[in-house]
């Protein structure tokens, strides 16, 4: 009779480990536009176009899809800061209407467009470190 391999087979968390991800290195590298996995590489090819990969390690770019979470994150964001102060401006002085919408108007504008790209890029950098990814049958684990 042959003898068969009997060597059991010890699942543990390492066994079937892949590579350390932490969320928030992940986070802040992303909201810089970098890679999240080796902080080098760029993470956009455009304003708000994600590049297919890292130019650096290769970390494949295409599974992460950000689609309208940065857009709500930054009107959270903004409306958090210019609400507040259009409101204690509002209470404490009243100036006129005209001048209130002639700076906070711009002012929301700027603040959207300056934080749209990184706060796309720290959703991209959480949703790598937590491996929320569109299942690609090619490359399950990018
Ligand atoms: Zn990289």
């Amino acid at each position: 009779m042959e003898n068969v391999s009997t060597r059991p087979i010890v699942w543990t968390r390492e066994t079937g480990a892949t590579e350390k991800r932490d969320v928030w290195t992940a986070l802040k590298r992303g909201f810089r536009g970098r890679c999240p996995r080796c902080g080098e590489g760029k993470l956009f090819r455009a304003f708000l176009k994600v590049d297919n990969a890292c130019s650096v390690c290769g970390l494949d770019f295409t599974p992460h899809r950000a689609d309208d979470l940065p857009a709500y994150l930054v009107i959270v964001i903004v409306g958090h800061i210019v609400v507040p102060l259009a409101l204690m401006i509002e209470t404490n002085y009243s100036p006129p209407v005209a001048l209130q919408l002639a700076i906070y108007l711009p002012l929301t504008f700027a603040a959207s467009l300056l934080l749209l790209q990184p706060v796309k890029g720290a959703v991209v950098g959480v949703q790598w470190a937590l491996r929320m990814h569109g299942f690609d049958e090619n490359n399950p684990e990018p």
